[in-house]
């Protein structure tokens, strides 16, 4: 069941000038998640205080009572027999409220717990706004390619019999068939900032034609990593256009710069705690000569069925899969060194339970869903509090309960986060 959560809608912002800006050639298409952050050594959010948190007990969460209903919703009778096949009863919090003003074309900046809808939040009202005109054109953008792809998965599901389509644009597939793609008829274009860019360079995709952009994890959309190409993005599109901002965090850095790209957004935040309520967090305190032991002890448990393990390199989280493997685990792993292909069958393997280990890197912190993830570990520490809400929430989805376990060196950790420590990892994205 979903929280009952504080109901703030608030206008702020007005469209900015929208200069124009060039692609930032300098980076590759793929987002780097691990790069280190200054003198190779790589900054840790080690507040112990923020890892421990007791969920609270399902029978105690106030159920959220929807001022709609998906039935009431003024949306394409296709789109909502196809809402209600799905098993989808009531309107979620964020879909409650960022619907209709989806609806009404307003630009929205949508703050939600993990795990509670948001993407259906801006697919169905985006999916009636193309049944309504078939002439409009869409364009989602998400960071990872894991992610992009289960948008187009959800949006795919959420379109069917209505005849509209789209086209998934993401790095490490074969551009030549997404530009085949493309010259198909199509109304969405989801994908990640590289690759769009790289089609935009190519001259096989007109940003002019969107009047739709949505940054789903919008907070790391804008970010040092990518807020270049998202000015220039924007300010190349027509002149009147929705924006649609959607994520779980929002950093006071982001939140200065966020009206840059809106023209007076409803901002709609349903989100009443940092981490979903449904999630029980913890610490395990280890050295770190018995980490591993401590770990494996804990895997073998029998209510770790499904544990998503989050380290900090791609070669650490390669290494810590190859030790869990020897041990009889078993586990496979996802991060920026593996292909495409890899990378998929790892999530898939987990998804299908062929695996119930996944190690990954932050790469698969950020709105990737599976269903039913018993435990995420922090073996290593996040980098700031955001990517720790984010790792976390990969559990306790859906109005699931989770559990969060977090290692802890005592020789490293110390009570005090400095809001310095995480300004720096802001800049250094
Ligand atoms: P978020 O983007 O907020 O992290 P997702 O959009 O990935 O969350 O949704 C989380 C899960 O909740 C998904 O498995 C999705 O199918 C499910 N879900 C979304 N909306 C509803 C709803 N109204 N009723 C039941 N399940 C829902
Ligand atoms: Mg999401």
């Amino acid at each position: 069941m979903y929280n009952k959560n504080t109901n703030q809608s608030h206008r702020f912002g007005k469209r900015p000038s929208g200069k124009r800006t060039s692609f930032n050639t300098n980076r590759g298409g793929a987002r780097n998640f691990n790069r280190p952050r200054g003198n190779n050594k790589r900054s840790q959010f080690n507040d112990i205080s923020k890892f421990i948190n007791k969920a609270l007990p399902m029978a105690e969460i106030i159920p959220y009572t929807p001022t709609n209903s998906f039935a009431d919703f003024a949306i394409d009778e296709c789109l909502k027999q196809t809402i209600l096949k799905s098993g989808y009863s009531h309107p979620t919090p964020i879909q409650d409220q960022a619907i209709p003003q989806v609806l009404n074309g307003r630009d929205i900046v949508g703050i939600a717990n993990t795990g509670t809808g948001k993407t259906a939040a801006f697919v169905i009202p985006l999916l009636d706004k193309v049944a309504r005109d078939k002439r409009q054109n869409i364009l989602i953008l998400a960071p990872t390619r894991e992610l992009a792809i289960q948008i187009n998965q959800e949006l795919i599901k959420f379109s069917q019999g209505m005849r509209i389509f789209s086209v998934c644009t993401v790095g490490g597939m074969p551009i030549y068939r997404q530009i085949k793609d493309l010259q198909r008829t199509h109304n969405f274009v989801i994908g990640t900032p590289g690759r769009i860019k790289d089609l935009i360079n190519r001259g096989k995709l007109n940003i002019n034609k969107f009047e739709t952009i949505v940054l789903d994890e919008s907070d790391r959309m804008l970010d040092m990593g990518f807020v270049n190409d998202m000015r220039f993005l924007m300010s190349a599109m027509p002149k009147k256009h929705q924006t649609l901002f959607f994520s779980a965090t929002l950093s006071d850095d982001i939140k200065k710069i966020i009206n840059d790209f809106l023209n007076d957004p409803i901002h709609i935040s349903v989100r009443t705690t940092d981490t979903a309520e449904s999630i029980d967090q913890d610490v395990v305190y280890a050295q770190k000569d018995t980490k591993f032991n401590l770990l494996h002890n804990l895997l073998i448990q029998p209510e770790f069925n499904k544990v998503l393990i989050f380290g900090q390199t791609k070669i650490g989280v390669e290494k810590l899969s190859g030790l869990l493997s020897q041990k009889g685990i078993k586990v496979k792993s996802i991060h920026g060194n593996k292909n495409h292909t890899q990378r998929q069958q790892a999530l898939k393997s987990f998804k299908d339970n062929d695996v119930n280990v996944l190690v990954a890197t932050d790469v698969a912190a950020r709105g990737i869903d599976i269903p039913n993830v018993t435990h995420v570990i922090n073996y290593e520490l996040p980098s700031c509090y955001e990517d720790y809400i984010h790792r976390i929430g990969r559990t306790g989805r859906g109005g699931n309960a989770g559990k969060a376990l977090t290692f802890v060196c005592h020789e490293t950790t110390k009570v005090s986060a400095t809001n310095n420590n995480r300004r720096k990892r802001n800049w250094r994205r």
